[in-house]
């Protein structure tokens, strides 16, 4: 069973895809670290994420940093939004995403295409969403958490810009397949969602 899991950044998809990994014993890939290790290997080369030429030569990044924390913070996460735009950067990431999807006994992949691009033919795609506001609120709690001082209007500009690059990029954009089952979370705790998420997936394929 192929699961694929889209949406926005800070809707909670990567938990959710996690939860659903572990409920139906599937492996799961977090797709949006490929584009982080592209955003964090680019400016470590010095060069520039908006050129298609710097962030197709940061592509080749060693597997080691998929594991480097440096790849959650703010800032990769915008250099990643930024890589992500260039079709030579998703054609040079599509086949890697495509194998994992494909592996015998099914995957669940999480980001911003997967339903669209790498797994049209995924069993259950689900499109993850939730306000800005309440994205930045949740992003706020778990920054300040970690002890890092932020202005939660500065987040919610952040994920505004983010929302509108992804969503506006020609080359496979943030949307929901028209097959999609959209799941609205700015009103669910964690485990609300994933119980909501769980529910539709086993609704969806008959799977207990
Ligand atoms: O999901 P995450 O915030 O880690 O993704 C970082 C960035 O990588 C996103 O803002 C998006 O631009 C890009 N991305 C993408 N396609 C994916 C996963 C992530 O374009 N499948």
């Amino acid at each position: 069973m192929i699961i694929a899991v889209d949406g926005p950044t800070a809707s909670g998809k990567g938990t959710i895809a996690k939860a659903l990994a572990a409920h139906f014993g599937l492996p799961h890939l977090d797709t949006g670290l490929l584009y982080r290790a592209v955003g964090r290997q680019v400016a470590a080369q010095g060069g520039n994420p908006d050129s298609p030429i710097d962030a197709l030569a940061a592509c080749n990044f060693a597997d080691a940093l998929l594991a480097d924390e440096i790849l959650r913070s703010e800032e990769v996460g915008g250099f990643a939004s930024r890589v992500s735009i260039h079709p030579d950067v998703r054609h040079a990431l599509y086949q890697r995403q495509r194998a994992f999807a494909l592996q015998k006994g099914g995957a669940v992949l999480d980001g911003r295409d997967i339903g669209t691009v790498i797994a049209p033919e995924a069993d259950v795609k689900l499109f993850i969403t939730a306000s800005v506001q309440e994205r930045a609120r949740r992003r706020w709690l778990e920054m300040t958490g970690r002890g890092i001082d932020v202005a939660l209007a500065a987040i919610e500009r952040d994920i505004a810009a983010r929302d509108a690059r992804d969503m506006g990029r020609a080359d496979a954009p943030l949307i929901a397949a028209n097959d999609a089952l959209v799941i609205d979370t700015t009103h669910f705790g964690r485990d609300a969602a994933i119980e909501a998420a769980i529910e539709a997936v086993a609704l969806h394929t008959g799977t207990a």
